[in-house]
């Protein structure tokens, strides 16, 4: 092991004081830091002191080290409840033409294909599948012919829930900003797991419980440029102006409008204390550093594909040098996802199951997924390794 990747296992683990057993569910729902928990716990407690409107916290430096993940300012930030809130919020409102095209991968996350197959019915978008390769990563030249040919909207996720792969987001970003075609990047499995600085996207989705090791309840976007033609899905309270009634003309009364910038899409109501919490979390990952930390996770990544990848039959499905840390494996004969998860439980390990629902258009059959955080022993990944084949 590195000096660095050394320092990063010790810090993180020394961050926190409790750690489920044989955590290897990075992907799932990662452990917060004792910091993170205080910070969380401490605003509960102002809150119920101050009244939760008198301590409403000032959180631009939450979301200006957000923000600086991809290159943007704490203004594009807006907090929601979850990623797939925060992705519904931001193409529910977006005034995209009928008959527009909207570019996906087939590997796209179940609830974003629900919401852009509901999306198509009602306004009449058509989504058009982009070219993959074997591993159903992005073609970017197959990428290229289709935004000549025409598209209005891309939308990628830049790692899968169910696979490994680290889609090319630059090259992805680049071709679209020369086609002036909005690209919207999913980083919920990237953002604290690999670079996201570079991808130049319209839009970022994300979620803070993940790779972000935030609490639970807390998804965001960064929309480092409104557009116009975006709008939050259905105009609140929340992310408006109050605007003073109208004197009484006789026509129409003035409602409240959508405020300038990415706040639009926040919502006023939700967990205030866990978008504290994922401040701290944020900054936390600053401070370990972000480029040590991917090659930390890459590292554990790669050595839980060498050590699993034929483990009793099993074989992992994504390129074993894939520098990621979202490892999938799908099962030998007479083995499941299901069953294995239980061994590993049984062992004290905490893996996950990905249903087929998580990617409907590319997973055939549920996978295990192994996602170890940066603090995980080599021991753990060798005990794994011994359930899969027992
Ligand atoms: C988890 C995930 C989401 C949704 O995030 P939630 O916070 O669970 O709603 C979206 N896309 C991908 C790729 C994910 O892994």
């Amino acid at each position: 092991m590195t000096g660095q990747a050394a320092r990063i296992a010790a810090a993180w683990r020394s961050a926190r004081s409790v750690v489920p057993p044989g955590h290897l569910d990075a992907a799932g729902c990662n452990v917060p830091s004792d910091r993170v928990l205080d910070a969380v716990v401490a605003h509960l407690r102002l809150e119920r002191e101050r009244g939760g409107y008198a301590a409403v916290p000032d959180l631009t430096t939450a979301k200006s080290a957000l923000a600086a993940l991809v290159g943007a300012g704490p203004g594009d930030v807006a907090f929601l409840e979850s990623g797939t809130a925060a992705m519904a919020a931001l193409l529910g409102g977006w005034r995209l033409a009928p008959g527009s095209r909207v570019g996906h991968v087939r590997t796209e996350y179940g609830s974003t294909l629900m919401l852009l197959r509901h999306l198509a019915a009602w306004r009449g978008w058509n989504l058009v599948e982009l070219p993959v390769d074997g591993d159903a990563r992005l073609d970017v030249e197959g990428l290229r012919a289709r935004l000549t040919a025409g598209l209005d909207l891309v939308i990628v996720s830049h790692i899968g829930s169910h696979r490994g792969v680290v889609q090319p987001a630059g090259e992805i970003g680049t071709l679209c900003r020369a086609a002036e075609v909005p690209f919207v990047l999913d980083v919920c499995q990237s953002l604290g797991h690999v670079e996201v600085r570079g991808a130049g996207a319209s839009a970022y989705v994300g979620t803070s419980r993940k790779w972000l090791a935030g609490p639970r309840g807390v998804g965001f976007l960064i929309v480092p440029g409104v557009t116009p033609a975006m709008d939050a899905a259905a105009p609140t309270l929340g992310g408006h102006l109050w605007n003073e009634p109208s004197p009484g003309t006789g026509g129409e009364r003035a409602l409240p409008e959508p405020l300038p910038g990415a706040v639009r899409y926040e919502s006023s109501e939700g967990a205030i204390a866990a978008r504290v919490g994922l401040g701290v979390a944020v900054l936390e990952y600053h401070a370990l550093g972000p480029s040590a930390v991917h090659a930390r996770l890459a590292d554990r990544g790669r050595m839980a594909r060498a050590l699993l990848d034929g483990a009793g039959g099993w074989r992992v499905a994504e390129p074993l040098e894939e520098p990621s840390a979202l490892v999938t494996l799908r099962p030998p004969p007479g083995d499941t996802a299901e069953k294995a998860a239980a061994r590993a439980a049984a062992a004290s390990l905490l893996v996950s199951v990905v249903p087929t629902g998580r990617a409907p258009l590319d997973l055939r059959e549920p996978v295990l997924r192994v996602s170890p955080p940066p603090g995980t022993p080599d021991e753990t990944l060798h005990v794994l390794a011994r359930v899969l084949a027992s």
